[in-house]
């Protein structure tokens, strides 16, 4: 980052929306529901529009199959924002002793169990 010619700042944030469709428009992924450092945000992403494209051709019409997808969908985003709030504070710590602990955790993190 110090020997970058050009830095890009952008905040993260989490979107909390209290209808993801409107009109014959669904939003998913981080435009949807964007949980934050922390939640699951790719995986969140893909469940969503893979729940979506399975209601589709199940429903009688879009706004049928629109609820049904929200309401699948959004106890799952409920649990990775939740998860989210807290986590900023582990990943992108300001002090420098939990920058260091941070750093020792993610070097432990291919020695821990539950590698694939
Ligand atoms: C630093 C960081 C680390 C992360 N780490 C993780 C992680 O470890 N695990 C995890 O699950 N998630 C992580 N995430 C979150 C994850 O990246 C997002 O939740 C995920 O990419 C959301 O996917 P998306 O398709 O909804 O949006 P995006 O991936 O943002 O895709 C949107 C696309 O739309 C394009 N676009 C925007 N406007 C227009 C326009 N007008 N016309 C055409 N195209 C347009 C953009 O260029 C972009 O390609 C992280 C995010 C950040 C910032």
């Amino acid at each position: 980052m110090r020997e970058a010619d050009g830095l890009y700042f952008t905040p993260t944030a989490q979107v909390v929306l209290p209808r993801y469709p409107s009109g014959r428009i669904v939003l998913l992924g981080d435009a949807g529901h964007a949980p934050g450092l922390g939640g699951m945000g790719t995986g969140l992403a893909l469940i969503a529009a893979y729940v979506l494209a399975g209601e589709l051709p199940e429903a009688d019409d879009h706004p049928t199959a629109f609820d049904t997808h929200e309401s699948r969908i959004r106890p799952f985003v409920d649990v990775c924002q939740r998860q989210a709030k807290g986590a900023d504070i582990y990943l992108v710590p300001t002090k420098k002793s939990r920058i260091w602990r941070r750093n020792q955790i993610m070097r432990m993190l291919p020695y821990m169990p539950g590698k694939a």
